[in-house]
């Protein structure tokens, strides 16, 4: 087994934003626009009307890093069979236990 250099984690983001007709301002969660750039700014004056505010929430999993036998540092993002490949050709699962490639799997069971 492979050393785990990161477990694998979960992030979460939130994301909130001021949104007129087909613009869209990034605020703060109480609403407050953040510091905009000149063009950006332009825009924002240009804008009649009370904005919508917006707020996204997403999570991502972020797939574990793991230090392959040659030095490399992979990650346990496995394919549709389960496996992770590192550069070397090393196969490992996700939880970084070596596996032996498929291509050298035997069909004799
Ligand atoms: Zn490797």
């Amino acid at each position: 087994m492979i050393r785990i250099i990161r477990e694998g984690r979960t992030t979460h983001h939130e994301e909130f934003s001021l949104d007129f007709k087909g613009y869209s301002f990034p605020c703060d969660f109480r609403g407050k626009l953040l510091p905009l750039g000149p063009e950006a700014q332009k825009n924002f004056d240009k804008q009649t009307g009370q904005p919508e505010f917006v707020e996204r929430y997403w999570s991502e999993y972020e797939y574990p890093i793991a230090e392959c036998y040659c030095g490399a540092e992979i990650e346990l993002r496995p394919d549709q069979e389960g496996l992770c490949y590192c550069y070397c050709g090393k196969c490992f699962n996700s939880a970084g236990q070596s596996i032996r490639p498929r291509s050298e799997w035997e069909e004799n069971y």
